[in-house]
């Protein structure tokens, strides 16, 4: 009997690794609910900070890109750097790409996933189904990595929630539940800005508590990037070029060189176009350290250090970290202990060959939890470019 591959993940990298590996003919079943970080995970009103250019779920076949679901859909095609793609086009654009390509995703989630023999895996979903697969894919994307910094989660033993005094970014689709509201953002980066924007938009007083001075900033528009520096996805940069096109070259650093670059790259920077809908909106605090969370009746407070060494307690009806993700495989419930000591990780991230292929044969990452390995560019959904048609190619190889 031939045992199917198993691709765990139905957003930008499930959906392409999916479509891929069907093109070479490989009998592959979908898991997940498709879009779903976008849909409900992100707040409703968002824009991409990627330009549309960055912003295709490869395919293996032509006419799959953004352009050319703008032209299906009869809307206006997305194309220059100016060109804004809303979270929603997104989502349309990403269901479009699945009912072309993946028709038969199952939306049903994995429970678990351990090592069977040399059959390769066994797969065990919430319907209640148990199977075989031959090789598996991870492709969970933000799924369960949410991070929030132990100054402010210390305070909610019972984690953070969109009602109580904390919340993780994550937990919100819709702001307007903050109209009226004292609101503090944790963070620096284009979803704690955005967040931000959108929550002032909705009623709600804001003001950010960004560590470090200064560190509240926002790109430059297209047509005022460096000329003289070779054109990425990210914008214009030397740098920026060899993580983009280059990630196989990332791979063969020292593991504290890969760790420093995928913190520090791309960092904290609001999108051009933000600026002019935050300044004036939304205050800024800029503070030395977050020192802790306390709440007090149900109003949470952050103390901080200021950059003149004092102590300053800001008070909220709510706070939202938006203080990221981070890629820890001990945070993806699904995988048996039995396979999880196998996988080699640097740091609690999966160390990963050529191919996209962790220690143990026959399963894969990709997407963000194959940033330590093959740079940030992986966070990115122009990082299915390169990570899926190598992954397919590796997979089919050894396992086609
Ligand atoms: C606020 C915000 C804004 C962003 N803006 C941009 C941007 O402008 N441009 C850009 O390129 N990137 C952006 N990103 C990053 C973007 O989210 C990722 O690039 C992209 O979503 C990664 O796709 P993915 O397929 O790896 O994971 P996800 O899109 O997170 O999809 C994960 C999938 O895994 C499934 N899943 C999880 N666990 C299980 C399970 N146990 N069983 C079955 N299925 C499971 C889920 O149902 C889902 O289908 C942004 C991220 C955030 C948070």
């Amino acid at each position: 009997m031939i045992h199917p591959v198993a691709v765990i993940g139905a957003g930008p990298y499930g959906l392409s690794t999916a479509a891929h590996l069907r093109a070479r003919g490989i009998p592959v079943r979908v898991f997940g609910d498709p879009m779903v970080s976008w849909r409900a995970h992100m707040p409703a009103g968002m824009i991409l900070k990627s330009v549309p250019s960055a912003s295709n779920i490869d395919a293996p076949q032509r006419g799959h890109d953004l352009v050319d679901y703008c032209d299906a859909a009869g809307i206006d095609r997305l194309v220059t750097d100016e060109d804004l793609v809303t979270a929603d086009t997104f989502v349309a654009y990403g269901d479009w790409f699945r009912k072309k390509l993946v028709p038969d995703l199952e939306q049903v989630r994995v429970v678990s996933v351990d090592r069977r023999g040399r059959a390769g895996f066994e797969l065990k979903l919430d319907s209640g189904e148990q199977f075989t697969a031959r090789a598996v894919v991870v492709a969970t994307g933000l799924s369960g990595l949410e991070h929030v910094p132990g100054e402010l989660a210390a305070a909610v033993p019972d984690g953070p929630t969109p009602t109580g005094p904390l919340s993780h970014s994550a937990q919100h689709h819709d702001l307007s539940r903050f109209a009226g509201k004292e609101l503090l953002v944790v963070g620096a980066g284009q979803s704690a800005l955005e967040t931000a924007a959108l929550a002032a938009e909705a009623g709600a007083t804001v003001r950010v508590v960004a560590r470090g001075k200064g560190r509240v900033r926002f790109g430059e528009p297209p047509w005022r990037q460096p000329r003289l520096r070779p054109d990425t996805p990210f914008g214009r940069a030397w740098s920026l070029y060899f993580l983009t096109y280059y990630p196989h070259q990332y791979r063969q650093l020292p593991p504290q060189a890969r760790h420093f670059l995928t913190k520090r790259v791309l960092g904290p920077l609001g999108a051009w176009w933000l600026r002019e809908r935050f300044e004036g909106q939304v205050t800024v605090r800029d503070v030395a350290a977050v020192q802790r969370l306390t709440v007090s009746g149900d109003r949470p407070c952050v103390s901080v250090r200021t950059h003149g060494g004092r102590r300053a307690d800001l008070v909220a009806d709510h706070v939202i970290a938006a203080t990221g993700y981070r890629v820890d495989l001990a945070a993806l419930p699904f995988l048996g202990d039995g396979l999880r000591t196998r996988i080699a990780t640097s740091r609690g991230t999966p160390r990963l060959g050529a191919g996209y292929v962790s220690s143990v044969p026959g399963l894969y990452f990709t997407g963000m939890l194959g940033g330590s390995s093959y740079g940030p560019v992986m966070r990115f959904v122009c990082g299915t470019e390169f990570a899926s048609p190598r992954l397919a190619g590796h997979l089919a190889a050894a396992h086609g």
